[in-house]
């Protein structure tokens, strides 16, 4: 990185964190504007705000003194302009600017009192060196610190080394979509000449976007390739726990978690290892569809663990499961952080002796000191919540262990392929029966006295409702304080109310119990943070108050809001949110008015948001896409995916003279870890 032409390790740094730690980092370091620097006006016909590069003579220095600036007085024939220069250390304006001197001034004019001047001009050159100032420059993405300049350097340092590599795209595509070859495509990338060249639809943006697409769906199709070739174990249901069970549930399955159902089944059956995303709205009855599975492990004497991310979720999921398996006559053991000492070393025993079939559990499943019998099964419930690595984890607590992923985050279509790539599908598409439609409303926050009355009145008739207070980006902290600020506020404004408050610093001990109350007697109006986004179920519960709605995500709020609703009872959503609302904002607010389905609100919030707010990639650990973007080139990933699967059929070892430039590829992508996936021999 250091090698960098004019960098030395200090600025070395800076540059990494804005552009990532590698030498190809900083290519992908696309800029994001420019500067057209041609305007070439007689100083009589500056234009306040305009960039220009002019010659000048230098005329006159006025010193700075205290706070005021330094000033030079520079002319040509039709007037005069002033440098201006703010703390001004030692002499080198003395030199760079002789009285007298010729020299060619390139930045910004600003008319201060009717008089022209540019403070702190980008460049100042004799007029013999007029070639280092480029007609047009592209402005990138800073971090603080750095000046565009060193960045500029860097990047186009890089450039000068990137070298022409072989084509690894397939030649038809290529000329269909009429793209250039990779460097020519960076080089025009980095050098735009017109605001139309920043779009991402322009041929080298959209041909560096696909390069990205396709090394990630090649490695995602390497590691499936290798699961595929890992021999599993075949399971087949026998029923006899299966069928007491679903007998006993008061129910009967939806078509759409029968057909999850037989594919899990059949998956298990195979004799493959089942790598498979069980996706589906919030209530859309997922846990059941994973009891009946797990009961197939337990039907061949094999165990199953349910793993989720918090100690709420994993403790309902237990009391849910233990109900449902009753019938069925099969216990169920918990684990999480809080179990210590010999309540601990008991369910450890359990699960090492095969005493306890199924399990759930926190994070404390794949602590190193937990043996499994046998593991057969792990469902790994809300996987956005946890890594790659952790989902793995859990497996390799067994031998060919089978796994399941529930999801309730809606993953648009074209995004499931970048994130799950490597997962097979099912999906929960419809509602169990009985279910009724949510009404939801916007109000704006100064109508929110009004609000507070009609849950006053709601209350009175026996409500139980939520209230869902504000995210403050980035601070755990801030966003605690607001809750408790508004759980004293609604305090007071409603004394007679049975009001409690649940958050993220909770103690988990502390959080269940208010949870317990608010789902049976002792809270009314539940306030919380963001901690109830996921899977909490109060069916009982028909309101829900949301502040600040225009601070969260569409499929956050979607998420939120299938809290309620869950019983047969008519439910209400507010969304209160803070006037006056942005045009995106107003029609991101009206699709959840109109819309509860989590797959069409999730592809909207895409198209108006992009893919990484959607996805919260930020807090997920996924890996971020840096060229491309889902918003314009989702349609790439389609033909990305085809190309990948299509590559490995033909060359599974990528030894032709095509894989050897997709090998490259990966590792420009830093995704040539997958490159060990490679089939050998
Ligand atoms: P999810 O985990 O997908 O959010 P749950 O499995 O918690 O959904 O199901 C939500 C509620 O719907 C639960 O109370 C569950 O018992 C009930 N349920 C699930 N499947 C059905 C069905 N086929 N018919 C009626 N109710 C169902
Ligand atoms: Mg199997």
């Amino acid at each position: 990185m250091t090698a960098l032409g004019g960098i030395g390790p200090q600025l070395g740094r800076l540059v990494e964190r804005a552009a990532g730690p590698l030498v190809v980092d900083l290519l992908w370091h696309l800029p994001t504007g420019l500067v057209d620097r041609r305007a070439a006006p007689k100083i009589a016909e500056l234009k306040h705000d305009q960039v220009v590069t002019i010659p000048v003579r230098v005329v006159r220095h006025e010193p700075g003194m205290g706070r005021r600036p330094y000033r030079v007085q520079v002319e040509d024939d039709t007037g005069v302009l002033t440098l201006v220069y703010f703390n001004v250390k030692g002499d080198h304006l003395e030199r760079q600017l002789p009285i007298g001197a010729e020299r060619i001034v390139s930045g910004r004019v600003e008319f201060y009192g009717g008089v022209p001047q540019i403070a702190h001009p980008d460049y100042v050159v004799a007029p013999g060196e007029s070639a280092r100032i480029k007609p047009i420059e592209p402005v990138y993405p800073l971090t603080a610190g750095l000046s565009p300049r060193v960045v500029q350097r860097a990047v186009a340092s890089a450039l000068e080394r990137a070298p022409t590599l072989p084509e690894w795209l397939d030649p038809a595509l290529q000329a269909r979509r009429r793209w250039p070859g990779w460097q020519a495509a960076i080089v025009s990338a980095h050098a735009p000449a017109s605001e139309a060249d920043l779009q991402p639809e322009t041929p080298f943006r959209e041909r560096l976007a696909y390069d990205e697409i396709l090394a990630s769906q090649l490695a995602v199709a390497l590691v499936r390739a290798r699961r595929r070739r890992r021999p599993g174990r075949e399971f087949k249901g026998t029923g006899v726990l299966s069928q007491k069970a679903e007998a006993g549930l008061g129910f009967t399955l939806t078509q759409s978690q029968r057909l999850a159902l037989a594919e899990i089944a059949a998956d298990m059956a195979a004799a493959q290892q089942m790598m498979r995303l069980l996706q589906g709205d919030v209530g859309s009855g997922k846990t059941v569809v994973a009891l009946l599975a797990m009961l197939i492990a337990v039907e061949n004497g094999a165990q199953a663990a349910l793993m989720a991310p918090t100690e709420i979720l994993a403790r309902q999921h237990h009391t849910v499961l233990q109900r449902l398996a009753t019938p069925a006559g099969v216990a169920i053991g918990f684990l999480s952080g809080r179990e210590k000492g010999k309540a601990r070393e008991a369910i450890l025993a359990g699960l090492a002796r095969g005493e306890i079939p199924i399990v759930v559990g926190t994070h404390a499943l794949i602590q190193p000191d937990v043996a499994y019998r046998d593991l057969a099964l792990a469902v790994i419930d809300e996987q956005h919540r946890f890594g790659v690595d952790q989902r793995l984890a859990l497996a390799e607590k067994g031998n060919a262990v089978d796994t399941l992923i529930m999801s309730a985050t809606p993953i648009p279509r074209t995004l499931m392929m970048t994130v799950y790539g490597d997962l097979d599908t099912s999906r929960l598409t419809e509602k169990p029966p009985g279910r009724q439609k949510i009404d939801t409303r916007t109000i704006p926050l100064d109508r929110g006295g009004e609000v507070v009355a009609a849950i006053d009145r709601a209350l009175y008739a026996g409500a139980k409702i939520y209230w869902i207070c504000p995210m403050v980006e980035e601070s755990e902290t801030a966003d605690l304080a607001a809750a408790e600020e508004r759980y004293r506020v609604l305090q007071s404004l409603l004394p007679s109310a049975r009001i409690g408050l649940v958050h993220g610093r909770m103690k988990g001990a502390d959080r269940d119990r208010v949870m317990a109350q608010f789902a049976g007697e002792g809270v009314d109006l539940l306030v919380a943070t963001t901690v109830v986004e996921v899977g909490v179920d109060v069916p009982r519960a028909t309101i829900m108050v949301v502040e600040r709605a225009e601070r969260f995500g569409l499929s956050q709020l979607h998420q939120l809001r299938g809290r309620i609703g869950r019983g047969a009872a008519h439910s209400t959503c507010l969304l209160l949110y803070q006037p006056p609302l942005g045009d995106i904002a107003r029609q991101r607010l009206a699709i959840l008015r109109e819309s509860e389905d989590g797959f069409r609100i999730a592809e909207e919030d895409l198209r108006l948001r992009g893919a990484g707010e959607v996805l919260g990639t930020r807090q997920s650990g996924l890996p971020t896409l840096r060229l491309a973007d889902l918003a314009h080139h989702a349609e790439l990933v389609a033909i990305a995916h085809d190309d990948a699967r299509l590559i490995l059929e033909r060359d599974p070892g990528l030894a032709s003279e095509r894989g050897e430039a997709l090998r490259t590829l990966l590792y420009l992508f830093q995704r040539d870890a997958a490159i060990q996936y490679i089939r050998t021999g």
